[in-house]
């Protein structure tokens, strides 16, 4: 089967009407437990709304009246369920071929080749990827509310709000004339920003009551490789050493989360957190397999189905943030976070990204 006979068996499976509903349904649920305590006790509103189009967007307005507004396109659905879909599928029945064995058993943890992790189903990944994928990306929209990064974007560069007030949309990432210098660093500061926020209410959440399990943390690392490829919409292949664009590269978005996840194994009250995550090690292999994973589905799906493995040495997430680009954006937010933290009235300072130094962005 080919590219183009793939895509023409998606059109049956995506049918629009379900998957939005579904959507909107994930995106209602992080609304409720994420935001409406929150805006009741502001005395603010927030209105979630929903654009017919059919690319994967998100925006985060905050009005002149003082409203905040969060706008999905109905691409966002569309899109995460495509991949929730097709990615557990590819696990099963193309990773499972011998030309993928040196990748999977390089990517080996608890001594076995796996693509899907064992104990797994193929249907508890579709709507783990999905809802996890979803929910992180409200998540992601509420923080650059919560902690106003319109705002302070503006304000740090002098510019002053539109008539509107202050948005700030997930693309276009690198448009006709792409952010460089100074506003790079700070956009992407915040978005890492925001990143950090999402990712600490996802795994919060994922680890209370009986524990982050293996099968969860990979689905959720999958569903955030998979978002941040898709916000880039473009190959990942090689390094840049400066801020560059609207939004970091999906592989230092993904080495950033992961260094913060295992974070988490610092701190006082980790017993009981994890089911099953024997230690920071097993935590690592698991998400090193997962990320590696959908960037090898995404490149098979999207971009060069035929070309692999030689496309491999381009996909492979670097095993560090580049230094340059690490101290670009811990001296940006250095002198950003403190204008934040005036700011910041959602889950309070806490959840506001602190970073030691340049070291933690690498
Ligand atoms: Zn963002």
């Amino acid at each position: 089967m080919d590219a183009r006979q793939v895509r023409e068996r998606e059109k049956d499976f995506i049918n629009l009407p379900v998957v939005t509903a579904i959507g909107t349904e994930i995106i209602d649920n992080a609304k409720t437990r994420l935001s409406d305590k929150i805006y009741a006790r502001n005395a603010r509103t927030l209105t979630v709304l929903w654009s017919e189009k059919l690319n994967f967007n998100a925006v985060a307005s905050i009005r002149s009246d003082g409203t905040h507004e969060i706008t999905f396109n109905y691409g966002v659905s569309v899109e995460t369920y495509r991949d929730a879909f097709l990615l557990p599928q590819f696990c099963v029945r193309e990773f499972s071929k011998p030309q993928y064995d040196e990748l999977f058993e390089a990517l080996s943890f608890d001594g076995r080749r796996q693509a899907l992790p064992v104990g797994l189903s193929v249907e508890d990944a579709k709507i783990d990827i999905q809802v996890f994928g979803l929910t992180w990306l409200y998540a992601h929209e509420q923080a650059h509310l919560f902690q106003h990064h319109g705002e302070c974007e503006a304000q740090l560069l002098g510019l002053k709000d539109g008539p509107d007030g202050s948005s700030l949309s997930e693309l276009p990432v690198n448009g006709a004339t792409p952010l460089s210098g100074a506003h790079a660093s700070i956009r992407h500061a915040l978005e890492l920003a925001a990143d950090h926020e999402a990712t600490l209410f996802l795994i919060s959440s994922l680890s209370a009551g009986s524990g982050l399990t293996p099968s969860k943390l990979w689905c959720f690392v999958v569903s955030l490789m998979c978002t941040f490829l898709r916000l880039h919409n473009e190959t990942d292949a090689g390094a840049v050493s400066a801020p560059f664009g609207s939004h970091p590269k999906p592989a230092y978005r993904m080495r950033i989360a992961i260094r913060q996840i295992l974070g988490l194994f610092d701190l006082p009250d980790v017993e009981g957190r994890f089911q099953g995550i024997r230690d920071p090690a097993h935590a690592a292999q698991i998400m090193e397999h997962a990320s590696l994973t959908a960037t090898v589905y995404w490149h098979i799906r999207y971009l060069k189905r035929e070309k692999f493995p030689e496309f491999l040495k381009n996909a492979l997430l670097p095993t560090s943030v580049p230094e340059e680009y690490a101290k670009a954006v811990f001296w940006t937010w250095a002198s950003l976070r403190p204008l934040v933290l005036t700011k910041a009235d959602g889950w309070g300072q806490g959840s506001v990204m602190y970073l030691r130094d340049f070291e933690s962005l690498m």
